[in-house]
């Protein structure tokens, strides 16, 4: 019996909160605590009404130590689960150690002013958690997540030799608007425009912006056109799959959301460096997502699926070999059961799965980990139970 302290009511806080809540007998307390407490009311309520559970609130600006820590030592949670924006990680780690809780996010930490994602500033934790003797687990949403341990159950369970590694994420969903984002409008955008980038016999090579593509046969969605993309969990990958020799990550958009990002890179509105306006110094990114629909607000009208994997080759007692594990998660089936969309589901399911496995010790240890560094079986035996359903497809 535990208590858990969720940070971030957004559209993913929203789903861990109520996954949380469908699973009192390791969660016995939940805290939601965001920096406006109104949307941490909406949520409550919510979850009073689908679940018949109470939850506590609080309002906190996490990138305050001292107030996030004031708030910890308050109310004495066995676990914080970060779901605000990856701006706030080294902050929540923080308060984290001055508090002695164990911590547990689904993005990694980028500095405001760069559009650059890395592991370094997390990893560096990696001493002061491990001589406090407490963990933080790094990425347990979908991808970074279940992606890792998907790679990690291949390695333990398919292969003697894993060799390729590609990640697919494909969204087959509509949400009925011209453009909008899935998750947070601003940490999406400056994912995307970014240089693509992958490893292979042992180096990294950049490329042009969405540059490469392909068209993917995804289960359940069908054929659709994925962009290489760099995202974080190869950062970590490289090191802990043993003999990789390629691994990548694939994204795929329609045509009418890439027209308009090209459209709005173009005029200027995917900036992230302040520019003067009537006076105020704006960025522009920021300007953006306040007109863009909120992620957690596409929930309801939504159709079609999700169809995220890992297509793995290798060789398997002398033979090559070749998977694709992966999940499908219904856009429509996730606003009945927790009122949100497929995109914040898979990423708050395994933010909850990520925080049972610290409580329930099945994954232990002190210091700072990735996730494919744990055993996969017990996480993936809860995919399956708590809603990411996972299957293989060979050849
Ligand atoms: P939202 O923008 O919907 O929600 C973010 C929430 O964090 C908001 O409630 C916001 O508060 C709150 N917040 C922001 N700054 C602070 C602060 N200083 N103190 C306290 N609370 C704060 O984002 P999403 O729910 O879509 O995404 C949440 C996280 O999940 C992001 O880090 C995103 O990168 C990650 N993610 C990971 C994925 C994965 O598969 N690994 C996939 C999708 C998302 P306010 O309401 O005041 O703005």
């Amino acid at each position: 019996m535990s208590k858990v302290l969720i940070v971030g009511a957004g559209g993913v806080g929203n789903v861990v909160v109520h996954k949380c809540a469908q699973v009192p007998e390791v969660f016995e307390d939940i805290v939601l605590a965001s920096r406006t407490l109104s949307r941490c009311e909406k949520i409550a309520q919510d979850v009073a009404a689908l679940e018949g559970r109470h939850i506590e609130i609080a309002q906190v600006d996490a990138d305050n130590v001292p107030q996030m820590t004031e708030l910890l030592t308050r109310q004495r949670p066995d676990v914080v689960v970060n779901v605000a924006l990856p701006y706030q990680d080294l902050h929540i780690m923080e308060a984290c150690l001055a508090a002695g809780v164990p911590y547990v996010d689904t993005a990694n930490y980028e500095p405001k002013d760069i559009a650059k994602f890395e592991y370094k500033w997390q990893w560096a934790f990696q001493e002061r958690f491990r001589d406090a003797k407490l963990m933080a687990l790094l990425g347990s949403g979908f991808d970074p997540g279940v992606t890792n341990v998907y790679c990690a159950y291949a390695q333990k369970h398919l292969f003697d030799e894993i060799e390729t590694i590609d990640i697919l994420d494909c969204n087959g969903g509509d949400h009925g608007h011209a453009f909008a984002t899935n998750f947070n409008p601003e940490i999406n955008i400056r994912e995307i425009t970014q240089r693509g980038r992958y490893w292979e016999d042992g180096d990294w090579k950049d490329t042009e912006p969405l540059s490469i593509k392909m068209d993917y046969d995804f289960p359940g969605v069908g054929v659709r056109k994925a962009y290489l993309l760099y995202h974080e969990e190869l950062e970590s990958l490289v090191l802990n799959v043993r003999g990789l020799r390629r691994i990548r990550f694939w994204m795929t958009f329609g045509e009418q959301y890439l027209m308009h990002l090209r459209v709005l890179q173009n005029v200027g509105m995917t900036r992230i460096d302040a520019v003067d306006f009537q006076g105020h110094k704006i960025i522009p990114v920021e300007f953006l997502k306040a007109l863009l629909p909120d992620p957690a607000s596409l929930g309801a009208g939504y159709k079609g699926k999700t169809s995220i994997g890992c297509e793995i080759s290798g060789k398997k007692a002398g033979k090559a070999r070749k998977v694709f594990i992966y999940n499908i998660c219904d856009h429509e089936q996730c606003w009945k059961e927790v009122h949100a969309q497929a995109v914040s589901y898979t990423t708050g399911v395994p933010a909850m799965i990520g925080a049972l496995m610290v409580l329930t010790g099945k994954w232990q240890g002190s210091g700072v980990f990735n996730m494919e560094q744990f055993d996969p079986d017990p996480f993936m035996d809860a995919l399956n139970r708590y809603g990411l359903p996972w299957e293989i497809r060979e050849g």
